[in-house]
């Protein structure tokens, strides 16, 4: 197969086997051998699986899958896989959840399954009385979109109820209708997409408008998933320490630019759960950040207080719209297998450790900001890293990065000239 010369018009390249592929964009690149080889070495998934999970495959990245211990969550204990490239993550979900454990760890809830499909209707000259119209067919309309499922709906699932909302917009007022519909333990994109498709035809002839986008909103706010828990005081070192915790808490949900970074700590552990169990990273990351706007200002996704006894209360509630099948999770072997490690049997189960995982991984990073500085623990596992990437191997790792350390120079430069120093010596 040959390619055109430096352009990436690369005919036929979605046709191409995967090795195909690579020699492409080798040559495309200028890759060497060791990048090329690199590349081709296939991870813990089929190649033939992962060409068809998405286009144009060329190779798989492994990220690693760390167990966080110690989560105690609506009594039961359960070790929680979590695949992220950063490096503390883990260890503080870990360390947060012992903080907890004795006092019982985390409660959760979820308001339901309920996802929500829009269908945009523009160029009607009534949209008030449109609206009604509409309305006026929520039977029918509940019809169609069981019709379009009926194993969810032998499954208990499907439509559940109608909205119909007037958006005024700089192209003139639109009427946005809402299905909201059960999808079970399916996150359920691909299946209320389908439902909100078939539906338009009929909402158009019912209006005389003219529909244009029929798709979910990731705005998921009758899929939220809570969890609460409370750190005795002594249990974290102190009212001091609680007191720093909750002046952080007051800081990001008062100030955008903080709540952004206090919001990807717990998204950090959030996540980390969400791409190990092969769901969509994406899809629960933006319903965090629009759920966290909802009042018109981004805020903090998470709330804490000190309860009577002086002890601190963390809660959090945010959309969580995954599943236990659809997408990645049921043809993915390693989401299958960290779902086993979990031993949840519905979505709503995996979608309350999740919550329960955001609140512990922002008490760690609350907790470090607060008293120490994220940077001591973060630096430690940090050096690992970078004593890696100056070229540290096997016990060279742990003694390189103890030194970066205790210099308190954990920098790619200093690493290099004292890796330098230990092999001269
Ligand atoms: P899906 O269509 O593959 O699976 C859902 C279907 O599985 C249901 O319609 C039902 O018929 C069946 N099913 C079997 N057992 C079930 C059970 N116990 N509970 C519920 N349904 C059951 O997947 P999906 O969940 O509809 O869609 C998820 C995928 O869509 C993800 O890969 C996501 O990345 C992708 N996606 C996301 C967006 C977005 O977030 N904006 C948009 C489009 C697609």
């Amino acid at each position: 197969m040959t390619i055109s010369n430096l352009s990436s018009r690369i005919p036929g390249f979605h046709r191409m086997s995967m090795a195909e592929r690579l020699e492409a964009v080798a040559a495309f690149a200028g890759l060497d051998d060791a990048a090329t080889g690199q590349l081709a070495i296939p991870g813990n998934i089929d190649p033939h699986l992962a060409d068809h999970m998405i286009e144009n495959v060329v190779a798989t990245l492994s990220i690693p899958i760390g167990v966080a211990t110690n989560m105690r969550v609506d009594g039961r204990d359960v070790l929680v896989p979590m695949a992220t490239e950063e490096s503390s993550v883990v260890a503080a979900v870990c360390n947060s959840a012992r903080q907890c454990h004795e006092a019982g760890g985390f409660t959760t809830s979820l308001s339901g399954n309920l996802m929500i499909a829009q269908v945009q209707l523009t160029g009607v000259s009534d949209p008030e009385n449109a609206r009604l119209r509409i309305l006026e067919r929520q039977e029918e309309i509940a019809a169609t979109c069981d019709g379009c499922d009926p194993m969810l709906v032998r499954l208990g699932g499907g439509f559940r109820d109608l909205e119909v909302r007037i958006v005024a917009s700089r192209g003139g007022l639109m009427v946005v209708t809402h299905l909201i519909i059960d999808t079970r333990d399916a996150m359920g994109a691909n299946t209320v997409n389908t439902m909100a498709e078939t539906l338009a035809p009929a909402i158009e002839r019912w209006t005389g408008g003219r529909v244009f986008l029929r798709i979910l909103s990731n705005l998921a706010d009758r899929r939220l998933a809570r969890a609460r828990a409370t750190w005795p005081v002594e249990a974290i070192g102190g009212a001091a320490v609680r007191d720093g915790m909750i002046s952080a808490y007051h800081f990001a949900e008062a100030d955008p630019y903080r709540a952004a970074t206090h919001n990807k700590g717990i998204m950090n552990g959030v996540s980390a759960v969400v791409l190990a169990t092969g769901n969509d990273t994406r899809a629960v990351e933006a319903g965090a950040h629009a759920y966290a706007a909802r009042g018109g200002r981004y805020s903090s996704l998470s709330h804490w207080e000190v309860t009577a006894a002086g002890d601190l209360a963390g809660s959090i509630e945010l959309p969580m719209p995954v599943g236990l099948v659809g997408g990645a999770t049921k043809i993915h072997p390693t989401a299958q297998a960290c779902l086993k490690i979990l031993g949840v049997s519905s979505a709503a189960e995996l979608a309350r450790i999740i919550a329960a995982v955001g609140l512990a991984q922002n008490f760690g990073a609350m907790k470090a900001l607060a008293t120490t500085g994220i940077q001591k623990g973060h630096m430690a596992l940090h050096a690992n890293n970078v004593a890696i990437a100056a070229g540290a191997v096997g016990e060279e790792v742990a003694r390189l990065a103890a030194i970066l350390i205790g210099k308190r120079q954990v920098r790619q430069d200093v690493a290099a000239a004292e890796l330098q120093r230990m092999r001269d010596a």
